[in-house]
């Protein structure tokens, strides 16, 4: 950051759970961050009233609905934004010398070329979208480093990791036994499995301890995000994945926790609110307010843990086979579990077969190891068309 001066902000996916929880905290300290850029797949009314609020130099929206974007703006009489659409705009307004910080919070791997110019263009990078670092991997990690950009988790769980990890990344190796993340488990951890067929997406989509948008919260309930937050450790830390596990705790207060070679265990806990890991990574290595709740001790009461049940959560166990496998093993993964997820959520394919989606095109569908973001993207594309035969066959 440029001393003295504000830290001007792209928000990419304003419009969703993370983005206004991001517009939320930096609400909160106008002297410290400027709002430079907003982005929104399709939500042109929420996105016209973000600009009115946060005045930000671009608005970057689906093509589609470019000018349905300036109309709205001119109905909420904002003056001074400049409308981008989506195909070009996200990866310019990511790498433009007027931003310092993007925050990274669009679903799923459409996410993933403007992590990259972020990258390249050594921005600070607050990374929400963890399907962008599950995809692109160690070409992602290696962006990062080239273009000295600096990538700070927003995910709770790995947060907590990079908060209760020592500073100096060269000494983890030696000091660290183990990182433990820890999962709520979901709306389904006590359900029957033998009725996993049934749930609608409503049912899915409630989590017990968070709000969030529908594919996480898919994600959620059948533990493939907790697989993706694997996978997205691996890449972040640097851990191999043998050292990286896994543990339900239903309360959502101890957010993740590093085991060190002494046997000592150092965890992050707070109540369960974005806002906290959000403000985390737009202060670092400061602490701002975050609006969030504090703990409280006296109302608190039990902090319980248990192991994972394989019946119930057979994906949990697909991250370690995908990092085991060659690269862009992941990448598929994603994309089989992207399709999946869509077509549960469309009324096309049942809860319970998520998995067999994601199994089945992992087996079907070999990647060829990605060297650029043209692969990067070409292999999604590839393995998107394999799991929606999957879908098909499995819908059967
Ligand atoms: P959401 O669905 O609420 O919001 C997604 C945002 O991305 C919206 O602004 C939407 O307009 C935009 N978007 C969607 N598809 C797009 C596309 N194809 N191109 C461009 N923009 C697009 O999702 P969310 O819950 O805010 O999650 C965002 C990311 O943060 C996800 O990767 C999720 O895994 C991660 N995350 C979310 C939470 C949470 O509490 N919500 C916690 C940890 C991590
Ligand atoms: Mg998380």
């Amino acid at each position: 950051t440029r001393p003295g001066t504000r830290q001007r902000v792209a928000v990419l996916g304003a419009t969703g759970s993370i983005g206004e929880q991001t517009l939320d905290v930096l609400a909160r300290h106008p002297q410290r961050f400027e709002v430079v850029a907003l982005s929104a797949a399709r939500q042109v009314q929420r996105l016209a009233q973000q600009c009115a609020q946060h005045r930000p130099r671009w608005a970057v929206i689906s093509d589609e609905h470019v000018d349905a974007l300036r109309a709205a703006l001119a109905d909420w009489a904002v003056e001074g934004v400049q409308v981008l659409p989506a195909s070009t705009g996200l990866v310019e307004v990511a790498a433009a010398p007027e931003v310092d910080t993007v925050m990274a919070a669009i679903v799923g791997a459409a996410g993933l070329a403007p992590c990259l110019a972020a990258a390249r263009a050594g921005k600070r990078l607050l990374l929400a979208n963890k399907e962008a670092l599950v995809v692109g991997g160690e070409f992602f990690i290696s962006a990062v480093c080239a273009g000295g950009a600096q990538l700070l988790p927003i995910d709770s769980e790995h947060s907590a990791i990079f908060q209760a990890l020592p500073e100096d990344p060269s000494t983890w190796g030696e000091r660290v036994d183990k990182i433990v993340l820890t999962a709520s488990g979901g709306p389904f951890r006590q359900r029957d499995p033998a009725t996993l067929g049934e749930v609608t997406p409503e049912q899915a989509c409630a989590h017990p301890n968070w709000v969030m948008g529908r594919k996480i919260s898919v994600d959620s309930a059948t533990m493939m995000n907790k697989a993706l937050e694997v996978i997205e450790a691996r890449y972040l830390f640097g851990f191999a994945p043998e050292r990286i596990e896994v543990v339900i705790h239903p309360q959502s207060v101890v957010h993740s926790m590093v085991q060190y070679r002494d046997r000592s265990v150092v965890a992050q806990l707070g109540t369960p609110d974005m806002r906290v890991p959000i403000a985390y990574g737009l202060g670092w290595p400061q602490r701002i307010e975050s609006g969030a709740e504090a703990l409280d001790w006296t109302r608190l009461g039990a902090l319980t843990f248990e192991a994972p049940d394989p019946q119930r959560f057979p994906g949990l166990w697909l991250a370690w086979e995908a990092l085991q496998a060659p690269p862009g093993t992941t990448a598929v993964l994603n994309a089989a579990n992207e399709v999946a997820v869509e077509a549960f959520l469309q009324g096309l394919l049942r809860f319970d077969r998520i998995h067999r989606v994601n199994r089945a095109t992992l087996e079907a569908y070999t990647p060829t190891p990605p060297a650029s973001l043209d692969d990067l993207l070409a292999l999604d594309r590839e393995a998107r068309a394999v799991a929606w035969q999957q879908v098909r066959r499995a819908a059967q």
